[in-house]
């Protein structure tokens, strides 16, 4: 896939979670193709940005094992939100479910953006996750939903044959469709992580792009255990030290959910898309340092109304237009502007003002 600033190479890795030998391998290959770093996205997939030699890229990644061949190419989207591990409920129910879909007739023809859930660990991240099967797991076995069908206390085997079935049902269609399964996102309000989302194990970065120095870093601690990629652009790194998290720190990690960068949200907006016309990111990171605590809140900059990074609400959110922003207080890219066409100065002065006022109140 292409952007404006090269091609788009997205690596998937089974049951969400990366040996650390792979991450040692991949280091260098992002350093050498690729100018975007790797950027963690929430369908728990590594996204290379910015590759001006996709053909010579792919070729390095194939001969390290990155890339998925064969009938694991032709499988869905599979998230497993749980720590990593191998003996874990979720990840042996992952196994299962790739063995089985692997020997579905027709498999290839889901949709692409068709995305099974396996959730064990329920964290905000996870709930967000806008899916077609979620499989979740509680107190009274595995919860089941796909479309208007909600099964629940299933065991293993029967989440798993239900999950298989829903599957071929959509593959019975001439055309199948993706099934409209909602998160249990919330219709209003920002997406807070939870305290299960941010563990002394996990860590993020600005943005969720992890550097090549970084993502070396992480496969020289993680040696040979994997570690685990989360769908809020997160990574769960199992014995994570202190001097590790701050070596990692050095290397662009976010400090803390604490770390008003946690708070950002921002699409690739103009270094790499073509209906964008500022840096979002860039600005982005101003405003944090300008008003940490809004930050903190939730501040999405958006580089138009179509909201790739995000539809849901934020205490503030900024929508490029025509080199300027509209701001839309507590609301989507598509919610009522408050100012519009505001330069970078002026929405400082917005929110110099705005603070202003509420020290008043
Ligand atoms: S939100 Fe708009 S500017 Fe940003 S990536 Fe999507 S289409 Fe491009």
């Amino acid at each position: 896939m292409w952007a404006e600033d090269g091609a788009l190479i997205r690596l998937r890795f089974a049951g969400s979670q990366a040996s650390g030998d792979a991450l040692a391998a991949l280091a260098p290959l992002v350093a050498r193709y690729s100018t975007g770093g790797a950027m963690l996205t929430r369908r728990a997939k590594v996204e290379l940005r910015g590759v001006a030699r996709p053909e010579a890229a792919l070729a390095a990644l194939r001969e390290a094992g990155l890339v998925e061949t064969g009938v694991a190419a032709d499988l869905p989207d599979i998230v497993v939100c749980d720590a990593p591990g191998q003996d874990r409920p979720a990840r042996r129910l992952d196994r299962a479910l790739r063995g089985q879909l692997a020997r579905v007739p027709g498999i290839e023809r889901l949709p692409d953006k068709f995305l099974v859930a396996i959730v064990g660990d329920q964290t905000a991240a996870a709930r967000a996750l806008r899916c077609d099967i979620r499989l979740a797991r509680s107190e009274q076995g595995w919860q089941l939903t796909a479309g208007d069908t909600h099964l629940e206390g299933l065991s293993s085997d029967v989440a798993l044959s239900q999950a298989v079935r829903q599957i071929q049902c959509c593959l019975a269609q001439g055309t199948p469709q993706r099934i409209a399964t909602a998160g249990s996102r919330p219709s209003h309000g920002p997406q807070h992580d939870t305290p299960t989302d941010s563990t002394r194990e996990t860590l993020g970065f600005v943005f969720g792009v992890v550097s090549a120095p970084a993502l070396a870093a992480l496969g020289d601690i993680a040696g040979t255990s994997p570690i685990g990629l989360l769908p809020n652009r997160r990574v769960f790194v199992p014995g994570l030290k202190a001097a590790e998290r701050t070596q990692l720190i050095r290397l662009g990690a976010l400090r803390g959910p604490d770390d008003p960068r946690a708070g950002l949200t921002a699409c690739i907006g103009r270094r790499g898309c073509g209906q964008a016309s500022t840096d979002t990111r860039a600005d982005a990171l101003a405003l944090a340092e300008h008003d940490p605590d809004l930050a903190r809140a939730g501040l999405h900059v958006s580089g138009c109304i179509k909201g790739c990074a995000a539809r849901s609400p934020r205490p503030l959110t900024l929508v490029g237009r025509q080199g300027g922003y509209d701001l839309v207080e507590q609301g989507g890219p598509a919610g009522q502007p408050v100012l519009s066409g505001a330069s970078m100065r002026e929405v400082r002065a917005w929110l110099s003002a705005r603070t202003r006022r509420a020290g008043t109140h």
